[in-house]
């Protein structure tokens, strides 16, 4: 029987005529899913699924990778490349050429003026990884600044510098699979179902299989954290507390893995006796976590048979940054939960291709992760570009964080932007603006003529995006997967590699050097330098089209392998001097601009799922904006009612930096002292946030600052609002 049933038509799913499947991987974050794009008898895209025999999403796509074929044809793209004299100036169209020369031209006149270090160049995880390789010989081989950085010095530093100060490396040790045999999850600043939404279906797929405790760390409710087994809701800014005060109870109780830390970790003795102050009564006055659920934890950690620890920006975006990594690594290694299904320390990354920039831009160092202060690293890059060792520093120059600054200063002349939208992600929104119109020549390299930051350039470069060029990117995992190119860039616009070979060209240097036209080639040139004794990071066993058939392949994968490798140091040997990893003793130093009477609220801020990348793209694409329009703010309900504030009314925040105008949102996801703002909307919660930085990776504090609430006029708050929308 059919009750009642029987007069409701069936769902008829439009048929989009696709005449041919074509494969990629997602250009959003960086869980990696495997995409086929679907092609129309004209070759148009009009629809996307996910592969189903992938091995990172089986078949299952978010909101971004379900309507990601929408991209091609979105509004905003740049079609032809703009030049004008003065920012004040309306931009004229112009040639390839007249944009290239003249870029060219001014980067030599301002190294001739002030030195090549004048010159800054702000790079992105959007690109592929070809590309980024190439952005770092032409910046590192033929323009000579040592002022070259990524926006993932936003997101991703502190990972990075955690990394290396523990392991003697970056690279993520651990893989998805391990959610399938680990006994304990605990989760760090962490909202998997928003964030990476495929990684959360891994993780419920394998708690449906098998139970095991999942902790979540985060001073919100999250999603994540309503379906934890145990939430901490920390105090902001004081994990490295929580994580100290953790090692003190597996220490003094002895539940220590001591024959692995006696056989692969340096500096016990240091690090067990700095732990002592950190007892739980102590910690949890300055954490906010009660001793007992501190002892608690610790021991269902320490006594499980594998045990894993997730972070994303709640752990990197904060003025401890770089120690809270480095604090989840020591919870590992004094577990021996490193290396061994279901026992890792795995960093979740944030773009697309923060990956791919880590591991050959550059930015930080030399391709292949190669350091500037090894001697014997110059000279083998140098060697196979062609260039003279003494042309690289011998040390990593200014990070985004600080070239900002630079610029303030008079230190640095000229900026190339690519591909990353700083006046809208780069705290202390008010301070960019005065800080941009200093330079005496700016370039914005990005596939949007609309984006923000290009209001202060004087060329605009139109870049090719996801689909209208070929090559790789790598995941959170550590996996190499490939993005076909399926469609030609709108109008005269190009991909990136194209115009870091043309530019190439302008210069002498250059000239001398090769660059390869296509991105296989260049791949294959990436092969050949990351081959050797040793090196972790090897992808010579690798190729486009065997990267395509495994959908996507694990570095490292030698020469002769038939496919990568899911796991980092299992056999306990680390790239540091003597192959032992580094117990840290850190202490917690209290740093961060607090609640108090003037500003009685901690701003907290972080993604949502309909929203990416200062939403450049995702702005613009109809169900990812339609569900997330308006700049909103989430409230505790307690405390809205103490200033007389209802739900979906405007308020005015304001701190010590600027002000925002938000649409309440009242809800108990945030304790009465705390206030959280998407972070993706342009002129919103970085004209609030402070950004001090992290002394080791330069990362800012987005999610520390405070503020407090002011009522505002609603007619006037709405009109801000269409105004904002209309941009
Ligand atoms: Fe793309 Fe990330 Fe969504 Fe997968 S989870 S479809 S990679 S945005």
């Amino acid at each position: 029987m059919l009750f009642g049933r029987k007069k409701r038509k069936p769902i008829k799913i439009v048929d989009k005529q696709v005449q041919e499947w074509k494969y990629a991987v997602c250009g959003y974050c960086s869980t990696g899913c495997s995409i086929e794009v679907g092609l129309n008898a004209e070759g148009r895209p009009v629809a996307s699924r996910g592969k189903g025999s992938a091995p990172v999403n089986q078949g299952k796509l978010c909101i971004k990778g379900l309507f990601e074929h929408e991209l091609s044809g979105s509004s905003g793209r740049g079609t032809v490349p703009l030049i004008r004299e003065h920012t004040y100036d309306a931009y004229r169209e112009c040639s390839w050429d007249e944009a290239l020369d003249k870029t060219a031209d001014e980067f030599k006149r301002i190294a001739e003026q002030y030195g090549p270090d004048s010159i800054a160049v702000v790079s992105t995880g959007q690109l592929l990884t070809e590309e980024f390789y190439t952005l770092g010989k032409l910046v590192r081989g033929v323009i000579g600044t040592n002022n070259y950085d990524g926006n993932t010095t936003l997101c991703m530093a502190s990972a990075v510098s955690g990394y290396k100060r523990s392991f003697g490396s970056d690279g993520p040790p651990g893989c998805y699979e391990d959610f399938e045999q680990t006994h304990c999850l605990m989760a760090f600043g962490s909202n998997l179902p928003e964030q990476h939404p495929i990684i959360y279906w891994r993780l419920k797929e394998a708690l449906e299989k098998r139970k095991f405790p999942v902790i979540v760390i985060d001073p919100r409710v999250t999603m994540l954290a309503q379906f934890a087994d145990i939430h901490l809701p920390i105090t902001p800014g004081t994990d490295l507390v929580l994580l100290n005060s953790l090692a003190h109870v597996i220490i003094k109780e002895g539940l220590q893995d001591q024959s692995y830390i006696d056989a692969h970790c340096n500096d016990f003795a240091a690090f067990s006796s700095m732990i002592e102050k950190y007892d739980p009564t102590t910690a949890a006055k300055i954490c906010g976590i009660d001793e007992d659920m501190i002892r608690h934890v610790a021991r269902i950690y320490a006594k499980a048979p594998s045990a894993m620890s997730i972070w994303t920006m709640g752990i990197n975006q904060s003025t401890h940054g770089s120690d809270g990594v480095c604090g989840i690594n020591n919870l590992n290694l004094i577990t021996g939960n490193i290396g061994k299904p279901g026992g890792t320390s795995l960093s979740i990354t944030g773009q697309c291709n923060a990956m791919g920039t880590r591991e050959w831009s550059s930015c930080s160092g030399l391709p292949g992760y190669r350091m500037l202060e090894k001697t014997e690293h110059r000279e083998e890059v140098a060697k196979f570009w062609g260039v003279d060792s003494s042309f690289f520093p011998a040390k990593r120059g200014l990070q985004q964080t600080d070239i900002f600054p630079a610029i303030e200063s008079g230190q640095i002349k000229a900026l190339w932007i690519v591909a990353t939208n700083p006046l809208t992600s780069m705290p202390n929104q008010p301070r960019i603006r005065k800080t941009l119109e200093k330079l005496e020549f700016m370039v914005v390299q990005d596939g949007y003529a609309d984006c923000e930051t290009a209001q202060y350039s004087n060329v605009y470069l139109p870049g090719a995006v996801w689909g209208e060029k070929e090559g790789v990117q790598t995941n959170t995992e550590r996996r190499v997967n490939l993005v076909r190119k399926f469609v030609e860039p709108p109008g005269q616009a190009k991909p990136d590699f194209w115009i870091f070979n043309q530019l190439a060209k302008r210069f002498e240097r250059g000239q001398k050097m090769h660059f390869p036209e296509s991105t296989s080639e260049i791949f294959d040139e990436m092969k050949m330098l990351s081959k050797g004794r040793g090196r972790n990071l090897d992808i010579s066993g690798m190729s486009h089209d065997l990267i395509e058939q495994q959908s996507g392949i694990q570095w490292p994968m030698r020469e002769g392998d038939s496919t990568g490798n899911p796991r980092l140091y299992s056999d306990g040997i680390f790239p540091t001097a003597n192959g032992k990893a580094n117990l840290l003793a850190m202490d917690y130093i209290e740093n961060n601009e607090v609640p108090d009477d003037a500003f009685p609220f901690w701003l907290n801020s972080g993604r949502v799922v309909e929203h990416f990348h200062t939403r450049t793209k995702t702005g613009k694409l109809g169900n990812l904006n339609k569900f997330s329009p308006t700049p909103y703010m989430e409230m505790n309900p307690d405390a809205a009612a103490a200033l007389g504030i209802h739900s979906m009314q405007y308020v005015r925040l304001v701190s010590r930096r600027g002000d925002a105008v938000v649409m309440v949102q009242p809800t108990h996801r945030v304790p009465r002292n705390m206030v959280f703002i998407p972070m993706h909307y342009h002129d919103c919660v970085n004209r609030l946030s402070l950004g001090l930085l992290d002394p080791y990776s330069r990362q800012p504090a987005f999610k520390q600052c405070a503020v407090r609430i002011e009522h505002i006029d609603q007619k006037e708050a709405a009109k801000l609002n269409v105004e904002r929308r209309a941009f």
